[in-house]
């Protein structure tokens, strides 16, 4: 539960059958790294992605064969909606809706000529699938760049309504926008110049965040920062390691924000510090493998693994269940509370037995 955020009011567009803006819970996005034509491996990657949590789908759509492989995607049901990427090509959106996407992530100002634009928005009102305009450093139109001498937050802001000038001529306004940047600040400035300006959904993402560390911080702050003041409706965190792992970053963000749908396992535990009497770092990595490997991690409750018992049990009151560590031993206790003294080999058994039964 978040206390302290009041998110922006927004329009609401469908993707398949999961609502984006108007203060709906904010849907968690990836993008299949797979060969596009090989459907055997995107399906085994979107089954991944699915049990992972991950809520929408996006796939890239280079030429007819991959849109076919959309087509045959669709027919397994992966449980989730797809996305098609398209770059220019608006032969290649109309082959993707065909094959029954459910978003279309495309710049109609990159399509070129206007009848063509308006076949692509023809089919998507059809079939009442929205367009996503996606802007990013890397993709500005000449004209803007040449105005603002950068990719500035104000140039991919505008950038992004150039886009959608293209489809409001239509009067088509199933829209969510995303300006994204490698650079935190000017994702978050370009983020809330939109929001200022435009009532659309917004997908919010930190690109070519890189991978490790550096990345989930990134991500981390500049989706966090957006969030916490109420601006985005969908995320990606985007990573260069398997997508899987984008979705429990993005997870992680949601729930340290009490914005998570189903903010899963809680899991805290102390610094440690010269008091601490077992090997609390050990046990935190075995205790969240195990965890992981039991299917627990869905369990909405809070863990707690503190290093001692002077300060464990008192710091970690909040918590459903934990362990504080004493000389050789752990304390289980529930809400504070006491439940038995343990040998710290038996620790994580005893902890994981308790919390099947929670
Ligand atoms: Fe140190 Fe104990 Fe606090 Fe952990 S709970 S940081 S071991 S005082």
């Amino acid at each position: 539960m978040n206390h302290f955020i009041s998110r922006r009011n927004t329009r609401v567009i469908y993707v398949g059958g999961i609502p984006i803006g108007g203060g709906h819970p904010i849907s968690i996005q990836s993008m299949a790294n797979t060969d596009p034509h090989d459907f055997s491996r995107t399906l085994a990657q979107a089954r991944a992605l699915k049990k992972a949590g991950c809520e929408i789908l996006r796939l890239t759509v280079p030429d007819r064969e991959s849109a076919e492989v959309l087509g045959a995607l669709k027919k397994e049901e992966v449980g989730m909606p797809l996305v098609a990427d398209i770059h220019f090509d608006y032969r290649l959106a109309l082959a993707a809706i065909e094959a029954g996407a459910d978003k279309i992530r495309i710049n109609p100002g990159n399509i070129g000529d206007k009848e063509k634009v308006r076949a692509v928005v023809d089919a998507c009102r059809e079939r009442q699938i929205p367009i996503r305009i996606g802007v990013n450093s890397g993709s500005l139109e000449k004209h803007i760049y040449e105005k603002y001498g950068a990719p500035t937050a104000e140039a991919l802001a505008e950038s992004a309504l150039y886009h959608a000038a293209f489809l409001e001529e239509l009067s088509y306004r199933n829209i969510a926008i995303s300006v994204k940047a490698s650079d935190v600040q000017t994702m978050i400035l370009a983020n809330r110049i939109l929001a200022e300006k435009t009532d659309y959904p917004l997908h919010l993402g930190v690109t070519e965040a890189g991978g490790g560390d550096r990345a989930l911080i990134k991500s981390a702050i500049g989706i966090g920062a957006l969030l916490a003041e109420g601006i985005g409706d969908t995320v990606r965190v985007s990573l260069t390691d398997d997508p899987v792992e984008e979705i429990a970053a993005a997870r992680n963000i949601l729930a340290s924000l009490g914005l998570a749908d189903k903010p899963g396992m809680d899991i805290v535990s102390c610094p440690t510090c010269g008091r601490t009497k077992i090997d609390l770092i050990a046990l935190c990595r075995a205790f969240e493998e195990r965890a992981r490997a039991e299917g627990l991690l869905d369990k909405n409750i809070k863990v707690a693994l503190m290093g001692c018992v002077v300060n464990g049990p008192g710091e970690a009151r909040e918590a459903d269940i934990g362990i504080a560590g004493g000389k050789g031993e752990a304390l289980l206790f529930r809400k504070g509370e006491i439940l038995a003294k343990i040998p710290e080999s038996a620790a994580i058994d005893a902890l994981i037995e308790q919390i099947k039964k929670m």
